[in-house]
């Protein structure tokens, strides 16, 4: 069956999809009333894209690639928070497709944005409330929860388990030497290789800046601890090539146990957390059990 170029377009100003097409500049040339009316623009009044969240990223002669090279526009697909003229915040999501010519060179910018409905925003909110967003580890929320239920667990089945705080020697330094950018990557990095080196059934969390916490259920030991941890260092002290470049760091990791160093979340965690300047202290690059001095797993730096 034929179709016809007015009755598609009859069809897109009705969509319940928001839809413009912009020029490679980012002058919009046509917008279609749902766009409007979602961002709170009044008929006839221009339109305004958050487009920077998509401009196409620079090659190295820090030329825009999609533009300098012919047909090499990305179709990018992405949900985000846009703001309305009145001030509101939509959850969008958002999708560009590049418009080439018989010459692949991109004229054009398709836009959709296709509002998210409240359960897919609550869905994004709890999310924002109990994951990361860096790493996607369970962040302090989650984790504190987590503990709690992990002590209320120990009490009535009489089981033990570890609790581990981790922070990264010199982390600075490499945001100071290679970037920020690099460092939050790195920060990924080192949360993949964390939450691979623990079962399934602990949990690791990102407690905030370059710190990290994990609970080891059924730990109830020092050499089982030690070897836990011993597992950590070692993984993350392996080389990560990130953004080309080659980094390397360490761990300073503390620990405590429930019920030996405390009944409660408050108290394990101040333990592990002083076990672990104990180990900066005393150079860095290991683990320590706290209270026992013979519990020093230092290892070589
Ligand atoms: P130390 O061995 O004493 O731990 O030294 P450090 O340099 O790691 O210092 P500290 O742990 O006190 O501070 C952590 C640093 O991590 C501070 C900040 O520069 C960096 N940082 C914190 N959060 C982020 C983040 O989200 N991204 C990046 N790239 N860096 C972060
Ligand atoms: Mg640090």
């Amino acid at each position: 069956m034929a179709w016809h170029k007015q009755d598609l377009l009859r069809n897109i100003e009705r969509i319940a999809v928001g839809m413009a097409i912009t020029r490679p500049n980012g002058t919009v040339e046509y917008a279609n009333a749902y766009l409007s009316k979602m961002l709170g623009v009044r008929s006839g009044e221009p339109v305004e894209l958050p487009l920077s969240l998509f401009e196409p990223r620079a090659g190295p002669s820090g030329q825009d690639e999609s533009r300098r090279q012919p047909g090499t526009g990305e179709t990018k697909c992405r949900e985000l928070r846009v703001h309305s003229s009145s001030g509101n915040m939509l959850d969008v999501l958002y999708a560009v497709y590049p418009l080439c010519d018989d010459a692949g060179v991109v004229t054009h910018y398709v836009h959709f944005l296709q509002h998210l409905g409240d359960e897919r925003q609550l869905e994004r909110l709890s999310r924002l409330a109990f994951y990361d967003n860096l790493t996607g580890l369970p962040n302090r929320n989650l984790f504190d929860d987590r503990l709690a239920r992990a002590v209320a667990v120990g009490q009535r089945n009489r089981s033990a388990f570890a609790l581990f705080y981790i922070d990264i020697d010199h982390f600075k330094q490499v945001n100071d030497t290679f970037g920020h950018e690099t460092g939050d990557e790195l920060l990924r990095a080192v949360a993949v290789r964390l939450a691979q080196s623990i079962r399934a059934s602990d949990t690791v969390a990102r407690r905030g800046g370059d710190e990290f916490i994990a609970i080891l259920e059924g730990v109830a030991d020092q050499p089982s601890a030690a070897c836990v941890a011993s597992k950590l260092v070692t993984a993350c002290s392996e080389p990560y090539i990130v953004r080309g470049h080659e980094c390397r760091i360490t761990l300073s990791l503390g620990a405590s146990y429930y019920p030996r160093d405390g009944h409660d979340a408050a108290t394990l965690l101040e333990r592990a957390d002083r076990a672990m300047y104990e180990v900066k202290a005393r150079g860095r690059n290991g683990y320590c059990i706290e209270e026992s001095p013979s519990d020093y797993g230092l290892t070589a730096a």
